[in-house]
This record gives structure tokens, C-alpha cells and sequence, in this order.
């Protein structure tokens, strides 16, 4: 995926949130490669996998801390600013790629599910948003807030209407953002990816298969076949695109939601 990235250190620290597995940490082992020093941000529960990512990041030439955060929590978050800035000395980069998404049929979703995704996939990225812009602007060189939406945020799909709400609402928020903090240097843009091979999609294949009475796997082979490009993609496909965000080629690029869905949405 990333071995043929020379690696060139760039003096930037990038924090990248629910990095212990998943997109996540293909972004942050992505980052790493090109030259950023990174902070795996995850559940205290996810600090095992946390760690074997950062073992990657350094094995890679990056220095690499994991710092434990609940992206729910505003204390926390700053907690996670603040620990970045005295361990690696910088805060340059935010991804907020922590998130959940449990599917739901629309007439079930309880308080508790909308709750929960609100917390983690709006106020969450609010939280990071917030405490790494007052991080950059205190620096004073600018920086790059990056948000995980998805290609759920800009069409409703079913079973994730919560979901869906919580990643038009991602994409609203950094548009917000980018209006207010342009002048400080700071580009804030949303990647949106299609079907991702992950837990999370695990988890959802298991749903729609299990609803169609077809096996495992179902689900995801018919998003493949249904795919302009006939396929789904991997969490380091998604990586590429966030190393353009962070990097120095998209340094005008701003309020912008970059789909990579092999063009099942386009934007
Ligand atoms: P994943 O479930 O594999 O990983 C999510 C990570 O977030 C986990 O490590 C988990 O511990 C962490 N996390 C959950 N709650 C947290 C909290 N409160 N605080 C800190 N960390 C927390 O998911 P993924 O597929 O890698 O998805 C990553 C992001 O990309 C999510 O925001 C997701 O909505 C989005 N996304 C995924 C897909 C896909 O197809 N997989 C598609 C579109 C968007």
C-alpha cells in the first residue's frame, strides 16, 4: 500500500482519531510514510491495536504516540491536543475519523442509537475540530481539520438514517468551519467513502445478508457488482485521498467533501 512512499520527515504532527484500526489506521500509517509524525487516537479498550499501529508509524521513520480519547467527551479531546502538543510539540493535522454506524430500520431507531451518533459522529468532530484550530491558530501557520463523512452523507441510504443525518451533518459543520477559519490558514475538508472493507462494513454485510437470507458476503458483492467500478475498496484507497488533504498539493482546497466511492456517488 504505502511501501513505495520515500519517506521525507516534514516537522508536521498529524492526530488522527479512532485510528486503531480501520481507515483510521491506514491513514495514519499512510501519514507516517509521508513524512508527518502521528498520534493514534482511540478507546482506552482499543489501546492494544492502537499500539501495533504506532509500532507501524515508527517502522515507517515516524515518531508515533497513543493517546487514549472518547471523542464524546470535550475534556478529553482537549486532553488529547494538549498531551500531543508535549509529546510531539505540534498539532498540524486533525483527521476526526472516529465513528460508528450501526444499522437500524428508520421506525426502530431509539433515543439511545440517535444519541450515541450524534455524540460520536457530530460532537465529536465538533470537539476536535475546536481544540486543534485553537492549537494551529495559537502557532500561528495554519493548518489542515479533516472529518470522515461518507457517500451516506450525501444520500440517504436505508437502515442508516441516523446514520446519514449525522454525516450531512459532518459535511455541514466543515463547511462551517472552513468559512470561519480560512483566514487563519486553516483548510477543513470531508472525505466520503463508499463501501470500505472493514469491521464496520462487517457489520453491515451481516445485517443486509442476514435481512435477504443470503449468506455472508452478499451484501458486500452485490455494493461490488452495483459499483461504476465494480468493486469496493480498501481502507488504504481511502488513506491516498486523506494524504492529499493533509498534504501540500490541496493547500487551496477548502470546504470541499472528497468522494472516494469508485463513483457510486457523485459530487
Ligand atoms: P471501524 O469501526 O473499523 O473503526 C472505527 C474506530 O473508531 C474504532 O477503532 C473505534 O474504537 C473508534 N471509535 C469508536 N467510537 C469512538 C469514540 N467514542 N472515541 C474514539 N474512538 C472511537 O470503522 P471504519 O470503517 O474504519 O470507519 C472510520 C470512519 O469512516 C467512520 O467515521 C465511518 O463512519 C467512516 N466511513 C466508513 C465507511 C466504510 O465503508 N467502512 C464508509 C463511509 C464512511
Amino acid at each position: 500500500m504505502t511501501g513505495n512512499v520515500t519517506r521525507k520527515p516534514n516537522g508536521k504532527v498529524a492526530i488522527v482519531t479512532g485510528a486503531a484500526q480501520g481507515i483510521g489506521a491506514a491513514i495514519a500509517t499512510r501519514l507516517a510514510h509521508d513524512g508527518f509524525d502521528v498520534v493514534i487516537a482511540d478507546l482506552k479498550s482499543a489501546d492494544a491495536k492502537a499500539t501495533a499501529v504506532a509500532k507501524t508509524c515508527e517502522a515507517a521513520g515516524a515518531r508515533a504516540a497513543v493517546i487514549p480519547v472518547d471523542v464524546r467527551s470535550e475534556e478529553d479531546v482537549g486532553a488529547l491536543v494538549a498531551a500531543t502538543v508535549e509529546q510531539l510539540g505540534r498539532v498540524d493535522v486533525m483527521v476526526a475519523n472516529a465513528g460508528i454506524g450501526p444499522p437500524v430500520d428508520f421506525l426502530e431507531t431509539t433515543t439511545r442509537t440517535m444519541n450515541d451518533l450524534w455524540e460520536i459522529n457530530i460532537r465529536g468532530v465538533m470537539y476536535c475540530y475546536q481544540a486543534a484550530a485553537r492549537q494551529m491558530i495559537k502557532q500561528g501557520d495554519g493548518g489542515r481539520l479533516i472529518a470522515a463523512s461518507s457517500i451516506a452523507g450525501l444520500t440517504g441510504f436505508p437502515q442508516l438514517g441516523m446514520y446519514s443525518a449525522s454525516k450531512f451533518a459532518v459535511r455541514g459543520l466543515n463547511q462551517c468551519a472552513a468559512a470561519e477559519l480560512g483566514k487563519y490558514g486553516i483548510t477543513c475538508n470531508t472525505y466520503n467513502p463508499g463501501v470500505v472493507q472493514t469491521d464496520m462494513w462487517t457489520g453491515l454485510d451481516k445485517f443486509y445478508s442476514g435481512r435477504a437470507g443470503a449468506p455472508d458476503g452478499s451484501a458486500l458483492a452485490a455494493q461490488a457488482a452495483a459499483n461504476p467500478m465494480r468493486r469496493n475498496t480498501d481502507a488504504a484507497e481511502v488513506a491516498n485521498s486523506v494524504s492529499f488533504l493533509a498534504g501540500p498539493n490541496s493547500a487551496y482546497v477548502s470546504g470541499a467533501s472528497l468522494c472516494i466511492s469508485g463513483g457510486q456517488q457523485m459530487h
